[in-house]
């Protein structure tokens, strides 16, 4: 099949495939071994879907699993999202605030940035604080003002009052003892196989709509949010950040495979369902490993998700 006959085919069965997703199924996957024949992709939520899609399409044109996360993630900031990107939810002072991060698998490489305001691609920004400085994370005005050297598109006046006064009116009000839930959040976390057995995981997000300025979730921090370790997985995290970051979820279930020698899907199911979940952190994790496991644990009521593997077809895109 030419690639891009293959190209149709399997857009046609990624389609074919979610047009079939039926409501309410709560069974999580099986986690699936798939030989390490790679790639392997998995994102979080519905926008992942097109994100899976596109970073299929880079690794077929030849790109390395760090483009193809980068790519999948800026489509998705760009999209006009809600949640991600500079259309995403401004702070209680109406400036969207972004955080985003990137790991690389094979050597530990890594970078974020955090509490971002007007970089239209804050992944790509993280890739760049990873690649071109001795650094892992730049925050605030620094991230700007590096993201601006280095060419990527800024937008100035973020500050927007009227998307904010736009957006306060449609919260819900906070139930008594409630009031440290965030209503409103989503992160767009992709996280890579490779053909060679490599691992990549990048994510971003505006993070909780109407958290006080300069608050920084778990997506850009490493360990917390995200982790990608070869020997070990690939995990990024969706949820109430605050919680993620007090048990560095991400790190924690890639230490319980490499020193308790626990399977990716106990790992997960036990931080995500037992300690996470006593602690009243709400969320869930992906994850995959180099064997081609892959993990989608939440303790939420739902978590759309889904994962396009190495035949291409879309294995998994549930509700609960
Ligand atoms: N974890 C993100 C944060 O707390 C939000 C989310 O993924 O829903 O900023």
């Amino acid at each position: 099949m030419s690639s891009q006959t293959r190209r149709d085919f399997l857009k046609h069965t990624t389609a074919a495939a979610a047009a079939t997703i039926t409501a309410g199924c709560i069974t999580p996957p099986p986690a699936a071994r798939l030989a390490n024949r790679g790639p392997l992709i998995v994102s979080t939520w519905g926008f992942g879907k097109p994100a899976n899609e596109l970073a299929l399409n880079v690794l077929q044109d030849g790109g390395s699993a760090l483009d193809a996360v980068e790519q999948g993630v800026r489509h998705v900031e760009s999209s006009g999202n809600t949640s991600v990107g500079l259309s995403g939810l401004p702070n209680a002072a109406g400036v969207v605030q972004l955080d985003a991060c990137i790991m690389n698998g094979p050597g530990h490489q890594a970078g974020s940035v955090a509490g971002v305001e007007g970089v239209l691609h804050p992944i790509s920004a993280a890739r760049l604080v990873m690649e071109k400085t001795p650094h892992v994370m730049l925050v605030g005005p620094g991230a700007y003002w590096f993201a601006k050297q280095n060419g990527l598109e800024v937008r100035d006046g973020q500050a927007d009052e009227a998307s904010y006064r736009a957006w306060l009116p449609k919260q819900k009000k906070p139930a008594p003892g409630q009031g440290d839930k965030p209503e409103n959040h989503d992160t767009i976390a992709l996280l890579i196989l490779d053909a060679a057995g490599n691992i990549a995981a990048g994510c971003s997000t505006s993070g909780w709509g109407g958290k006080v300025p300069g608050r920084v979730g778990d997506s850009p921090i490493i360990g917390a949010g995200t982790y990608a370790d070869n020997r070990t997985a690939g995990i990024s995290c969706t949820g109430h950040g605050e919680y993620f970051i007090r048990h560095a979820v991400a790190h924690d279930i890639s230490a319980r495979i490499a020193y308790k020698k626990e399977s990716l899907a106990k790992a997960a199911r036990d931080v995500v369902q037992t300690v996470l979940k006593q602690a009243g952190g709400s969320g869930g994790i992906i994850g995959l490993d180099a064997q081609g496991n892959v993990v989608m644990e939440f303790n939420t009521n739902a978590m759309t998700r889904g994962s396009i593997g190495p035949d291409g077809i879309l294995k998994t895109a549930i509700f609960k």
